[in-house]
């Protein structure tokens, strides 16, 4: 199997460095990166936007009618050497990331015909292998049967300061308190919702990254990569 691409499925919970761990691997192994997260970041803002959700309320029938007028794609930056989100065509790679977006994401993505629609276009992104793709449900629902799955882990302290960090160079208005409550309620809506709770797969490696550097997570994967593709 030397020489077949293959599926690398990466889960885990908010903040533990999933997506930029999944960048570097699809870069290594030129395999294409897909970041379900921003899809369901993608939805949230669409009913922002639309006042689908009014004071914490959602109007999930009016949500569930507008599933077929959001189109969510990936557009690659030569500029940057990053892949975009683009919502019917406009470039939302920033807005996305807005703490408001974080705050309204995991009910969003709480609504079973919300997971259905997103996980066809996932599965139908990875048809041909040779993907690296990070979420919540990649190794459980999306890729039930994908060669390689990691399920990300850190102290919740801990990846409050490294969001808290990484936010505070675009946004001087986040408090750490902010970040780290939003971490724990994601964290637990993620783990409680009916449909496709966040969950470690049986077959699925822990990666817990609390304590050691970037550079020693890829060795680690390297290692794993290569026992699995032999
Ligand atoms: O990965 P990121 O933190 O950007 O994801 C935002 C939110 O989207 C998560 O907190 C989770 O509620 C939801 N999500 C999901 N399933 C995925 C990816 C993300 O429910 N596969």
């Amino acid at each position: 199997m030397k020489n077949e691409k293959i599926i690398v499925a990466i889960d885990g919970f908010s903040s533990t460095g999933k997506s930029s761990f999944a960048k570097q691997i699809a870069q290594k192994l030129s395999y294409i990166y897909v970041d379900t997260g921003a899809m369901y970041r993608a939805v949230t803002l669409y009913c922002i936007e639309k006042n689908l959700i009014k004071d914490c309320e959602l109007n999930v029938d009016k949500i569930i009618e507008n599933l077929t007028n959001m189109k969510i794609n990936f557009i690659f930056n030569t500029n940057t050497g990053k892949s975009e989100t683009f919502l019917n065509g406009e470039n939302v790679e920033d807005k996305i990331r807005k703490v408001e977006i974080s705050n309204h994401v995991s009910a969003i993505s709480a609504i079973p015909e919300v997971r259905t629609q997103l996980v066809a276009l996932q599965q139908e992104m990875g048809k041909n292998k040779g993907i690296v793709m990070d979420g919540r449900d990649i190794g459980t629902v999306v890729f039930p049967n994908a060669e390689l799955k990691i399920f990300m882990t850190a102290e919740p302290k801990i990846r409050a300061m490294r969001r808290y960090n990484e936010l505070l160079e675009k946004d001087n208005n986040v408090t750490f308190e902010e970040i780290e409550k939003n971490i724990c309620e994601r964290d637990y809506i993620d783990t409680h919702r009916d449909t496709s709770p966040l969950k470690k797969a049986d077959d699925a490696i822990i990666l817990d990254n609390s304590h050691i550097s970037i550079e020693e997570q890829m060795q680690w994967f390297e290692k794993i990569f290569n026992s699995v593709i032999e």
